[in-house]
């Protein structure tokens, strides 16, 4: 047998990991949406560094070892930093610590180091003329970011004005979501029936590379500043007195920094922020030592991608053995039922944990788990802790789902090539207040005065026990109640934004009655589609497919929705109540009818929603993809693919300025 892998096989080795790890850089930078942990990925990054270091006859300039984040795309302006944005060596053990002091004190002598908590967001630059905020970019690749001035202007915590007038200054920091928003982000995502975002992390640079800012400052984004990337007109000595010196300009700073005299001592101050990360109330991956002085910082210099100043040590994901006491089965809004393992409680990443997620049957079965077995729990950068693997077999078997519903006893069903398992009875009370949120919610029915806890307490007070019950509150049955903390006032706010509420359009009332697959776009493409709810009811599938952009598995999921007996008792209610169950948007003038527009590239003036809003206002709708029953391709700058397509297919192509003749 070959001992030695042969120098062909090291070839591919080194190309499938430069491959590989291109492709989750793409997710994680470009698409938000990373597929794998981040320390799954750092290992693989540290696996190629050491077959590249090994083979120096395989080194390419381009190698994912050498280049920094991802490519900005061209959803935005660029923007070419002046001062290069780099990247941080990184370290998974204290010894790699000590390594990094002997190679410091191999050039400076007597350094302080600088121990600051390692931010998990995106790193942008902030650029102030005059004291006055005028550009913001992100990291992109280092030298190109792109330019998301509009998206940071809306961050309470950068200032827009400094306290100071110095002619320039380009500053660097993290852009954040903080757990409390990510949380309530998370909810919002659920209950729209959208994929939710997969860390805290993630859900910063998605929600800061959004095109509508409106959508940025809904998402409650925070930064912490740390670096002074260039300034004029003021001198600056070591990161503290930067650190001090942006303080004072109004900026929020990192929020702990401790200086040290050596390595040994940066160490125990990355153990306590270690311990405590999970006490805070913002994620952290890791903590940054930096040489404080910066002559020493010049004398040490950098490589192509960090600085030799600079270490981050990041927190490997804590894993432990534990038992699983029970697993409890809850019910959500759509009937899902999960699976949640009960443990003895350990302490993990800073935190007590005592719940994990054993996701659904077929990952409890593959992991073979069942009550009573010592399991693994491992808490990585996502917040919720997982199962990973059973160590001890104390029981018979894996376990097995109920096979009726643990709150309401129905039977429950498993769809074909699904992996959930559901309760389908639309009664069952472990859905009734994940409902009613969500029909009171924002995209919802819009019923401001009935959050989520006054539901709560109204559905234990028995003032609610089914969704149309929404609409028999009244200002004497919410005061008979007598609960406490509800004044005449509050009383009047909930009964006039519950009366304010039938007025909303059809598609809003579509989209809250939470029906499979529908989310709070196609609510209102059923609603301007069919008009009224009775013409939704009555339709079929066929009927439904002829709206733009509906698969058979939506349409499904409506026709099944409204052959449901309490469906339609539910209607009835609202009806009855004098819920609008009719379309507002009549079409007066209907030039476009019949007619199918698609938009491709940026164009000069209109957002594409703008423009989407006044084809369907003409009677006229929109897709997505060029196909030969497509009238008009409205293109703008940097259209692609779909303009090609048009091109093939003969179809008429307009620009934005033939398109506002069109609508004169
Ligand atoms: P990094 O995140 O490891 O470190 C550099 C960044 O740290 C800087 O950009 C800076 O903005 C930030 N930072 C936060 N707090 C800081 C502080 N106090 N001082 C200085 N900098 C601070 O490196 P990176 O190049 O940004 O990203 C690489 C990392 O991204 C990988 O190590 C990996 O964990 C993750 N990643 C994951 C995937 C995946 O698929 N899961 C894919 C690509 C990258």
């Amino acid at each position: 047998m070959c001992l030695v892998k042969s120098m062909d096989s090291i070839k591919t080795e080194i190309e499938e990991l430069r491959k590989t790890l291109r492709y989750h850089s793409d997710r994680y930078y470009n698409d938000d949406a990373p597929e794998i942990e981040d320390y799954e990925y750092d290992m693989m990054m540290r696996k190629l560094k050491s077959l590249e270091d090994e083979h120096p006859e395989y080194d390419d300039p381009d190698s994912p070892t050498k280049r920094v984040g991802g490519k900005a795309d061209n959803t935005f302006e660029s923007v070419v930093h002046t001062v290069r944005m780099e990247s941080l060596q990184d370290a998974f053990s204290e010894g790699e610590l000590y390594d990094f002091e002997k190679r410091v004190l191999d050039v400076v002598s007597d350094p302080k180091y600088c121990v600051e908590p390692k931010i998990d967001g995106l790193s942008v630059s902030l650029e102030y003329e005059n004291g006055i905020f005028v550009r913001g970019s992100t990291r992109g690749d280092g030298n190109v970011g792109e330019d998301v001035t509009g998206n940071l202007r809306v961050i309470r915590n950068i200032p827009l004005k400094l306290n100071r007038d110095i002619p320039f200054i380009e500053v660097r920091g993290e852009v954040y979501m903080p757990k409390k928003s990510f949380d309530r982000v998370i909810d919002r995502q659920l209950l729209n029936g959208e994929k939710p975002f997969k860390n805290p992390r993630n859900a910063a640079a998605g929600s800061l590379r959004q095109k509508d800012s409106a959508v940025t400052a809904s998402r409650g984004l925070d930064i912490f500043v740390f670096n002074v990337q260039q300034v004029e007109g003021v001198t600056l000595n070591s990161h503290k007195e930067s650190l001090d010196f942006l303080k004072e300009l109004g900026f929020n700073t990192i929020p702990e920094y401790t200086l040290v005299d050596s390595v040994s001592k940066a160490v125990d101050v990355i153990r306590g922020i270690g311990e405590k990360r999970g006490e805070l109330e913002y994620d952290i991956d890791g903590a940054v030592i930096k040489v404080d002085d910066f002559s020493m910082r010049a004398e040490l210099g950098s490589t192509a991608k960090f600085p030799k100043w600079a270490i981050a040590f990041k927190y490997p994901p804590e894993e432990k053995q534990t038992k699983l006491i029970d697993i409890e089965i809850a019910v959500g809004r759509t009937g899902v039922l999960t699976p949640t393992a009960v443990l003895e409680p350990v302490h993990l990443a800073g935190t007590t944990v005592s719940r994990a997620t054993l996701h659904n049957q077929d990952f409890i079965n593959e992991k073979g788990v069942n009550i009573g077995d010592t399991v693994t729990v491992r808490k990585a950068g996502d917040i919720i802790p997982e199962v990973l693997c059973v160590n001890e077999k104390c029981s018979d078997g894996s376990f097995v789902y109920p096979t009726v519903c643990p709150s309401c006893g129905s039977d429950v069903v498993r769809e074909n090539g699904e992996a959930a398992i559901r309760c389908i009875n639309p009664d069952c009370p472990a859905q009734l207040l994940r409902n009613l949120i969500h029909f009171c919610s924002r995209d919802a029915m819009d019923i401001e005065g009935l959050g989520p806890s006054i539901l709560e307490t109204f559905v234990n007070n028995g003032l609610i026990s089914k969704t149309q019950d929404i609409y028999k509150l009244t200002f004497e049955s919410i005061a008979e109640a007598n609960l406490e903390g509800f004044k005449e006032k509050s009383i009047n706010n909930i009964i006039s934004s519950v009366e304010n509420s039938k007025k909303n359009d059809l598609g809003k009332l579509l989209f809250a009655l939470g029906i499979r697959h529908i989310g709070a776009k196609a609510g209102s493409l059923l609603a301007s589609h069919f008009k009224n709810i009775q013409a939704v009811m009555n339709a079929s599938c066929d009927d439904i497919l002829e709206i733009d952009g509906f698969g058979a598995v939506m349409a499904q999921s409506v026709v099944d929705f409204f052959k449901n007996e309490k469906s339609k008792r539910l209607v009835d209610g609202l009806i009855e109540s004098g819920v609008n169950t009719k379309s507002l948007s009549v079409v007066t003038d209907t030039r476009f009818a019949k007619k199918t527009f698609v938009l491709t590239g940026t164009l000069p003036t209109l957002k594409r929603a703008e423009a989407s809003e006044i084809i369907e206002r003409f009677g006229g709708k929109t897709s997505s993809s060029v196909s030969k029953k497509t009238d008009y391709v409205l293109a703008g700058e940097e259209a692609g693919s779909k303009l090609d397509k048009a091109i093939a297919l003969g179809i008429e192509i307009i620009s934005e300025e033939q398109f506002m003749e069109m609508i004169k």
